[in-house]
Parts: C-alpha cells; structure tokens; sequence
C-alpha cells in the first residue's frame, strides 16, 4: 500500500500510538508530510490508570480515547488498526498481520512493552499481567469471581484460598493493585455478602527485593510500606515466586520455602520490550538490551538507518544532558512522549537537510499512590528534591493523572467517578457479562 492522500509528500510511518507514536504524530500534524499511524488497537491507552479498571474503579472509555477520534481533524494523518508482524528496511516496508504492506520515507517505532514471566511463560495462565484492556477486563472479573465463588464455597480451606490475592512485584503497578484490593475487601464490599465477610480477606504483595518502590529514594519506600499496612496490605518483601499454579503458589524467602493457596494472582513483576524489537535488530542490526529493547543513537535513530527510530518502552535510549555522563531514560510514560516528539522533530530535520537532534531527558519525578488518601511524591525542582507523601501526595498524584488524561471527557468523568467514590466508598465499574467468561457489554 503507498501513502496515503499526496505521494509526492514525504510519508512518516508510526508503528503504535501508546504515549510514545501519539506525540509522534502529535508533533507532525500539520507538517509537510504524510503520516499513516499504525495501530492494533482502536484506542490510546492511558496505562497509569489502567489499574482503576482491574479494580473497578473506572470503566474503560474512561482511560481510552479512540485513536481515529484524536486525528480526526489532522488532515495529513491516516489512522489504520492494524498488527505490524514484520519489518523490511531493506524495502523501506512493513507487513501487517492480514497481509497488508505500507512502504514508508521514515519509520517510528513506539510498539511499547509486554510482560516478562523472566523465562517462566507457563504461570501467565494462573497470574495475568496488566498492560492492555483485555488484562484490566480479565483482572477485574477474576478478582469480582473469587469473591462470588467464596460466598458458595463451604470447605473454609477453598473459601480461605479464594479470598487470599496475591500480588507479586512491588513496583508502582503492583502497590497500585495491592493497596486498591485492600479497599475493595475493607471497604467497597462491606455488607453485600451474607456467607462471607469481605473484610477477611488478605492481600500479599509479593516482592523479591528489600523495598518496594525501588526507583524512588529509601524513605518514600518506607513510606509507602507503612500506607500499604495501614490499608490492610501484607508485604511480604525478599520474597522469590518459585512457581504459581491453579490454587497458588510457592515463595522462597530466608526461611524456607512457603507456599501460599491464593485463586487469585497478578503479576506485576516484569517487562519485556514488544517482539518487534528483536525483528528490527534481526533486519538492521541493532543491539538489543537483556529485556529485548533496542539500542538507538542519540538522535532516537538506528545506526545505519537514520530513517527509522524506535522510541518509548521499546528503545534502550540515553538522556544526554550538556556536560554530564549518558544516563538510562527510564520506562515511564514522560520518556515515551519526550522521544515520540525528538523522533518526529528529527523526522522533520532531516527532511528540510538540518542537523537532528540529540535527545535529552527531563525528568520532573516519580509518583506512586497506594490507595484513598495516600501516595508518594519525589520531584526534582531547581531547589532539589521535594519528597512528600500521605493525603497532599495523594491529591497532587489525582489532579496530575487527570491533567495528563487525554480529552476533556475522560477527565470529566474520571473526576466525577473518583469523587463519588471517595464519598461513598463504592466502585461501580464491576459488570460482568456472565459466569464462564468474558463476554460483551465487559467495558
Ligand atoms: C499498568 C501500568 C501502569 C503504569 N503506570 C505509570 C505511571 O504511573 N507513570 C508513568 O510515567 N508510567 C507508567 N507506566 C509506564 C508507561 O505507561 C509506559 O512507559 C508508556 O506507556 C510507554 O509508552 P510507549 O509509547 O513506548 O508504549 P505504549 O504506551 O505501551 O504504546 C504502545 C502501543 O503500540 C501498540 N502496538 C504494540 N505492538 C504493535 C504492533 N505490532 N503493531 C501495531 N501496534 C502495536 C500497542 O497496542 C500500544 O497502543 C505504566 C505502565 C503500565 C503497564
């Protein structure tokens, strides 16, 4: 397939539209190019919500805007749903899924990340992951169904096994789910079951090193340990997951090995670059890190492709900042959106024959809630850090994620549905479709 509207126009491929190929095309709307965004899903996604939806604290139009919507003024941009399977620098080419071929001037990849289950693939059947939609929907009805099955189940053994979640990696995702899991036993649920109490359930956050929240300083982990007790959270930390079945699974710790019966398990432990990074290096060469993301040059380019750069989760890029040593741009989405733009704006560069630029990091800090009325901040500032945490950290992380929702719609409505439920304590995102598995009208 050719470009789009003007061939005659340079034509830009963006392979993605997470946070990474949105502000790609964002920065290329209405330049002298076309620009064909290739997506798999219909929709952006806002993924630092998206525990909201495996809880049921938002439904998921309330965190997704479809792709076709945001461009749809942008005449020089195409929108095609569609999986990229393959690359071909060779032919300046790529192959989607249903035979489909889009040749393209400059390429950007912004394909994101999948889970890592670090070689054990097996266990992702008993402990999904969260990254897309589908897992937030399968989450959400595992967790709403071991509290159903608990209600009918007389052996306490089982009822104890059912009302026992597990989360495994104490990363922000993972004390995100913990810590909102523990309000949902607490709080949500009370007074809805006649055979079981809510309350009594126990949520482990499962983790294998010495803190939680490791990228952020000693203090604020402390802190947020101390949040998650408070909620009713078990931590478990220098914990090893040695294996996960259908009714549980094991951990090693300093003590012994232990194995914990639990129906319902979330990992939340590991990344992994897209597959796509292994198909670019294959055709061009490029070096891949130890989680499969692939190694760019300064300006987000390959070496020896110049015009294809890869940005986002899926690039293995350096910040480099006048007069300091490289340093590792982390996989948050600040990174993926300042790439998406250095990417398109060198796009432009070398189109109108002028020097690219070489991409530099701004890193404005870390935020991490952990449940109602409690988070963590770090920020840099000019003055140096500010670390703060409990109810104020709590507000700036809500009016933050709000800020950065996209379309005045969702952070209407995610307002809205937060203030409800800080009100009352109630989540009503929690439909589903019918006992055996997922079905329509799950959203
Ligand atoms: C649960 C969760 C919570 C998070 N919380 C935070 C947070 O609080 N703060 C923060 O800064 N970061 C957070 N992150 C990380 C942040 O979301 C990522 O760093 C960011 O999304 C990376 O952007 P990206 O564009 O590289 O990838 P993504 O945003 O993942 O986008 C990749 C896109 O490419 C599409 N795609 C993949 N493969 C193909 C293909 N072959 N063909 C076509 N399309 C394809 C995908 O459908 C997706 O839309 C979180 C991530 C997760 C999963």
């Amino acid at each position: 397939m050719s470009p789009p509207p003007s061939a005659h126009r340079p034509h830009v491929l963006i392979v993605g539209c997470g946070f990474g190929g949105l502000e790609a095309a964002r920065r290329l709307q209405r330049a002298d190019v076309d620009v064909t965004v290739v997506e798999k899903t219909n929709h952006h996604l806002f993924q630092p919500l998206l525990y909201q939806v495996a809880t049921a604290g938002l439904a998921a139009p309330s965190i997704a805007a479809p792709t076709r919507l945001l461009f749809r003024g942008e005449r020089n941009i195409t929108t095609l749903m569609g999986e990229v399977t393959d690359i071909l620098p060779a032919e300046r080419a790529v192959l989607l899924r249903d035979g489909l071929r889009i040749s393209y001037d400059h390429l950007i990849v912004a394909a994101g990340a999948t889970h890592s289950y670090f070689g054990n693939d097996a266990w992702a059947a008993h402990a999904p992951g969260l990254k897309t939609l589908a897992d937030a929907f399968a989450i959400r009805r595992h967790v709403l169904m071991s509290y159903e099955a608990a209600e009918k189940e007389p052996d306490p053994a089982r009822r104890r096994a059912l009302l026992t979640f597990a989360v495994i990696g104490g990363g922000p995702t993972g004390v995100e789910m913990a810590g909102t899991l523990a309000e949902i036993a607490r709080h949500t649920l009370e007074g809805e079951f006649r055979h079981i109490d809510p309350a009594s359930a126990e949520v482990l956050l499962i983790e294998g090193g010495p803190r939680v929240l490791q990228a952020m300083p000693e203090g604020l982990s402390q802190k947020a340990k101390e949040q998650l007790e408070r909620l009713g959270v078990k931590v478990r930390l220098d914990a090893k997951v040695t294996s996960i079945d259908a009714t549980g699974l094991d951990i090693a710790t300093a003590a012994g090995s232990e194995r914990i019966a639990s129906h319902c398990v979330v990992w939340a432990a590991g990344v992994a670059a897209s597959p796509l990074g292994k198909l670019l290096a294959a055709a061009t060469g490029a070096e891949t890190d130890r989680a499969g993301r692939v190694r760019v040059e300064p300006d987000l380019s390959l070496a020896g492709h110049p015009e294809i750069s890869v940005v986002g989760d899926l690039a293995a890029a350096m910040s480099h900042a006048p007069g300091q040593e490289p340093k590792p741009v982390p996989g948050v989405s600040p990174g993926a959106k300042q790439m998406g733009r250095t990417a398109a704006g060198n796009v432009l560069h070398r189109i109108a024959g002028t020097p690219t630029e070489v991409f530099r990091y701004r890193d404005y800090g870390n935020l991490a809630t952990i449940g109602r009325n409690s988070a963590v901040v770090d920020l840099g500032t000019p003055f140096g850090p500010l670390r703060f945490s409990g109810k104020l950290a709590w507000l700036f992380w809500l009016f933050a994620h709000v800020y950065f929702l996209i379309g005045f719609r969702n952070r209407l409505v995610v307002l809205m549905d937060w203030a409800s439920a800080y009100w009352s304590f109630r989540r009503y995102a929690r439909v589903v479709a019918d006992v055996d598995g997922p079905g329509e009208g799950e959203s």
